[in-house]
């Protein structure tokens, strides 16, 4: 493929504010939140938590230690006898009063995780507002459940089916969408009656501490604990813990594996969302201007730091030059800064300078391999950990930079010759988490989306949730499923109970 024209990177806007997004008295406590209460625990020092738009800290939050994990369990399993056995109506009230507290204070969790993240103003909205429709949601999916019916299967045998908590569940959560995958979680595993001790990413506290502050009234005691701290203490205890019924984990593939490990010697139950790559792909006859301004958010959104990113293009070798031109073009228009200089702002920085580091080894490679930048490729000026927006073109078959997970602001564009090839090529990664089709043949659009290893599939779209489907991946993107009912279905065990009724 010919290389479109280049444009060269731009340059980050800069907040011209000189006030802060988030004042002092508005950050929260850097405690753990343990049986109802913020807890300094077991001193073991501190975590800075770093602006990565400005590389400044921002504050010091507690590093848990086993012993605070083995508190926060405790706590737990004390909450859960009650917890457990209220009515779904008991615990969808609270689930809601959790979304009307959220919504009152969506703002400042907005700002909060701006800042922390660096993510533009728009892509901290919508977190928020996808965490609390997850409340919402969830609140009234537990009191609408269905099963098999009660009945005689058996003669003179009543049988029931009981759907019950699983008792308690360790969550551990990544950085790039910190409340959301919070809630992602906690909301289904709340709402069938769980408790949860939580582990938020040692890069991203804040919004989950706030969130404990926030709703620290709603719950009762020890139903929500967090412990922060890193994975390979308090993630490791809490997958270990012979007490703990079932670990979930959204993160990297070798977290995922580690956490399953762990789990092994208690046999306890594990809900794993990991990676993605996935493949967006692009037949001859698809409205090549809608795939392309579709992926300029959905290969971009949040920076590229999303496990469901377009960023991984095959396109028809007949229509790829052309193809290649219109996203460069899109891109080429995406606005990058910090999240307080502007609403416009589009893409802002990784979240880390070991991250950034990776994001850029990644693109020194691609270009090694051969690929060419046709927008993009490189860091932009600091401070900060910001990346061009980028889009990788002539790359070849079986480089790194197609294959594996970049997670930053880069779309690599390949060719295929036919549908055959197309799927095998689709197919080809580890990862099944999600993937899209364009084009404009119904039958087409059905076969290959039948064909594709991930678990979900969108057909002339791409990145488009909806909190009453279900999201989770195939391969090694995991298992389990997030949002929708079938996240209740995770969190819950079914008990069948079978009535003699002839004596
Ligand atoms: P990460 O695996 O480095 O960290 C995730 C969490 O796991 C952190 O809280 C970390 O402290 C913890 N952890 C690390 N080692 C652990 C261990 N041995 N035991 C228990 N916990 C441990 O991932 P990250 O860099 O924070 O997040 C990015 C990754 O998350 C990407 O791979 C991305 O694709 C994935 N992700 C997936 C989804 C999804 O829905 N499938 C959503 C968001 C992010």
């Amino acid at each position: 493929m010919t290389s479109p024209a280049t444009t060269t990177s731009g340059t980050v806007r800069r907040a011209s504010d000189s006030s802060p997004l988030v004042a002092a008295e508005e950050l929260p406590p850097g405690r753990h939140f343990i049986d109802g209460q913020f807890r300094t625990g077991n001193d073991n020092g501190s975590l800075t938590v770093v602006d990565p738009c400005t590389e400044n800290a921002i504050c010091q939050v507690a590093q848990g230690t086993v012993a605070d994990v083995d508190a926060a369990v405790g706590a737990a399993v004390q909450a859960r006898r009650t917890w457990g056995t209220t009515t779904p109506k008991h615990r969808a009230e609270a689930l809601l009063a959790i979304a009307d507290r959220l919504a009152e204070n969506a703002e400042l969790l907005a700002r909060l995780e701006a800042l922390n993240t660096g993510k533009p103003m728009m892509v901290a909205e919508d977190d928020v507002a996808m965490s609390i429709d997850s409340f919402r949601f969830m609140a009234g999916a537990v009191r609408a459940t269905t099963s098999l019916a009660a009945g005689e299967y058996a003669e003179d045998h009543l049988s029931v089916i009981l759907r019950e908590p699983l008792g308690v569940v360790g969550v551990v959560t990544p950085w790039n969408y910190p409340l959301l995958m919070v809630v992602w979680k906690i909301a289904p595993i709340l709402a069938a009656g769980n408790t949860v001790v939580l582990k938020p990413s040692e890069q991203t506290p804040l919004t989950t501490l706030k969130f404990a502050e926030l709703v620290a009234d709603l719950l009762p005691t020890g139903v929500f604990n967090v412990v922060t701290g890193p994975g390979s203490v308090i993630g490791a205890r809490l997958s270990e813990h012979p007490q703990v019924d079932m670990i979930a984990l959204t993160g990297s593939v070798n977290s995922g594996r580690a956490v399953a490990r762990a789990a092994a010697e208690s046999l306890k139950r594990v809900h794993l969302e990991l990676g993605g790559k996935a493949p967006v792909v692009i037949f001859e006859d698809a409205d090549l201007a809608a795939a392309a301004e579709s992926l300029r958010t959905a290969g971009y959104w949040n920076s590229g730091q999303e496990c469901g990113a377009g960023c991984r293009v095959l396109v028809h070798e007949s229509v790829a030059e052309r193809f290649a031109q219109l996203l460069v073009d899109q891109v080429s228009t995406l606005v990058v800064g910090e999240p307080g200089a502007g609403a416009d702002v589009e893409i802002g920085p990784m979240i880390s300078k070991s991250h950034f580091d990776r994001v850029l080894e990644h693109l020194e490679r691609a270009q090694a391999d051969g690929a060419k930048a046709a927008v993009g490729g490189g860091a932009l000026d600091g401070p900060g950990f910001f990346v061009a927006p980028t889009v990788l073109v002539d790359v070849p078959q079986g480089a790194a930079c197609s294959l594996e997970e970049i997670f930053g602001p880069v779309v690599t564009v390949e060719t295929f010759t036919d549908e055959e090839d197309a799927v095998t090529r689709a197919n080809e990664v580890p990862f099944g988490l999600s993937a899209s089709v364009w084009t404009l043949n119904a039958q087409r659009s059905h076969d290959i989306a039948s064909r594709l290893d991930a678990g979900t599939v969108w057909v002339n779209s791409h990145l488009v949730l909806a909190t009453e489907m279900p999201w989770g991946g195939f391969k090694g993107s995991g298992y389990g499923r997030d949002l929708s009912a079938y996240a209740l279905d995770d969190y819950s065990r079914t008990k069948h109970v079978m009535h003699h009724t002839g004596r």
